[in-house]
């Protein structure tokens, strides 16, 4: 069972932080940290309150470098110095400097698992590039975004090699190609998603609402 718990986004449950910006928690076998919200007092508060201990995030994934995706990444390094952070081989020289100094730095060009189970897309060409997770479970896969800035259809289609989709969670962004959601059973589209009201239309029963504070177990 893979359990992923929304640790920032611009919604949340009663007595969580909110913020604009989007990060969660994969509890596999290891603890991995996807994105990171845009500011870290938040992040690590949200943390605390989900009971995830900041020490023993193994991984941190950065879907691409926007703000209110690497905010929270300080702090959570300040805290913990040795989680392995993965960003796109593209992100700036500034960030991977520093990333180099307080982290174990690794740098993605290309498709490649980075958990058991678990994959990143590699870089999908856009401005700035965009990495998404790939998660096979007993479901099928779900992918994880974070604004999805290339287009979810083209996450979806990359994604699809590694198995059918059974779901999605995170930024959709401006994205309206609906057409590529109808065989998804689980539409988890928050932060940035620009038509929300349209895809709830669409989709009532694939669609959930995802906010700070949810935990989604597969
Ligand atoms: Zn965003
Ligand atoms: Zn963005």
């Amino acid at each position: 069972m893979v359990k992923i718990a929304i640790t920032f986004n611009n919604n949340s449950n009663p007595g969580f932080k909110s913020g604009w910006g989007f990060s969660c928690f994969i509890e596999n076998n290891e603890n991995i940290l996807f994105d990171t919200g845009c500011n870290g007092k938040d992040l690590l508060y949200n943390l605390e309150k989900l009971k995830i201990d900041v020490i023993a995030i193994k991984k941190i994934i950065l879907s691409h470098e926007h703000w209110d995706h690497t905010g929270g990444l300080s702090d959570i390094l300040r805290l913990n110095k040795n989680t392995e952070v993965f960003v796109l081989d593209s992100f700036s020289e500034n960030l991977k400097q520093e990333l180099r100094r307080k982290s174990n730095l690794i740098e993605i060009s290309s498709m490649r698992e980075i958990s058991q189970d678990i994959f990143t897309t590699g870089p999908i060409a856009n401005n700035p590039d965009e990495q998404s997770l790939i998660l096979e479970t007993k479901k099928g896969i779900l992918v994880l975004v974070g604004c999805s800035h290339p287009g979810v259809d083209k996450i979806l289609e990359i994604a699809e090699k590694h198995g059918k989709i059974y779901g999605i969670i995170g930024g959709f962004h401006g994205f309206n190609k609906f057409d590529a959601l109808k065989n998804i059973e689980l539409i988890g589209a928050c932060h940035c998603t620009q038509h929300t009201d349209q895809i709830k239309k669409l989709f009532p029963k694939q669609f959930i609402e995802v906010k700070t504070g949810d935990v989604v177990e597969i």
